[in-house]
């Protein structure tokens, strides 16, 4: 085949996914596989692997055909030498998956934070396309975010910018997955808003909210809220209105600090309910910058949803094997 090929991984907590994808941005082939399964780090790299291969075959295409491995790993990671630490959902420890990888397939493996990737992915393709300073906000299970610059990811010392999830809104709040108190995700993240309706649900509020989710606050997903609030929930509308007020203030403080033209709000509360929450986010913005500051900044839904970590991924492996992106 003529294209050169590369692709883009995006390994979550409970699946994996790889795509093929061409210089261009176009997705070839997807593949997905489950990763909960996996116990051992050998486990791990074989659900990788072989769902590397499916996307291959499925692209009609070789292993001989692939120049580049991008991956967006959920955890601390030493990009210098493609070295993921630890992901908290797939506690099998280090993975070093460029070794790995690149002895599997003759192939150059690169390694990023999977929200990094994500809004690489938005800036190349999706809702940042065209402009050099963009935020990523990603509000899903957790929150997390990514930082360009000049069309260049930040990583800063450690490799870690852009936690923007572990920004401090409130000292006393409520206690955030990473065990500290009053985090922007401890405030604004599906869990977060979970935390809320079970809370509201034990002092005696009236809600359909989990009656829709059968009973069990875990099942509570970002679509149950959306159909809630259709129905006119008042429990609904407050906690959905409560985060949109908390993202809104995480935004003010990314204006103060990088004044990006940009800030895109993607992952799956966004991608259920971003009709709702983006006025009050924009509303917080306009009240709360300085005067000035927030003039022009687009606040702005993702486009590519699910597609923009294997985009991402991929991109930055491109660029990395010498590929200029247009
Ligand atoms: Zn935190």
């Amino acid at each position: 085949m003529a294209d050169r090929l590369f692709i883009g991984v995006d390994l979550g907590g409970t699946n994996v996914v790889a795509a093929a994808v061409n210089e261009r941005g176009q997705i070839l082939s997807r593949h997905k596989k489950r990763v909960t399964k996996a116990r051992t780090r050998e486990e791990l790299l074989d659900r990788v692997c072989r769902t590397i291969g499916h996307a291959i075959a499925r692209a009609d295409a070789t292993e001989k055909d692939v120049v580049g491995i991008g991956i967006g790993a959920p955890g601390p990671v030493d990009i210098a030498n493609g070295v993921v630490f630890e992901m908290p959902n797939v506690p099998v420890g280090r993975v070093d998956f460029r070794t790995e990888l690149e002895g599997r397939f003759s192939a150059t493996c690169l390694v990023e934070n999977d929200v990094n990737a994500g809004t690489y992915g938005e800036f190349w393709r999706g809702a940042g396309r065209g402009k050099s300073d963009v935020v990523g906000v990603f509000v899903g299970t957790g929150t997390g975010g990514g930082i360009i610059l000049g069309g260049k990811l930040l990583h800063g010392k450690n490799g870690t910018a852009g936690e923007i999830g572990h920004i401090v809104l409130n000292p006393g709040g409520p206690l955030c997955g990473c065990g500290r108190p009053g985090c922007l995700e401890a405030l604004a993240s599906r869990t977060a808003m979970q935390r809320q309706v079970a809370e509201a649900v034990e002092g005696g509020a009236e809600t359909s909210i989990l009656e829709l989710a059968k009973g069990e606050i875990t099942k509570v997903r970002s679509r149950t809220f959306r159909k809630a609030l259709g129905a006119g929930d008042s429990l609904a509308k407050r906690v959905v209105r409560d985060c949109a007020e908390n993202l809104g203030y995480g935004a003010v403080a990314l204006v103060h600090l990088l004044n990006p033209e940009c800030i895109v709000f993607g992952g799956g509360v966004m991608e259920a309910l971003s009709e709702q929450m983006l006025p009050t986010i924009r509303q917080v913005v306009e009240e709360r910058c300085l005067a000035g500051t927030a003039d022009g900044v687009e606040i702005v839904p993702a486009t590519l949803w699910d597609d923009a970590g294997v985009l991402g991924a991929a991109a930055l492996v491109m660029e990395a094997t010498g590929v200029t992106l247009d």
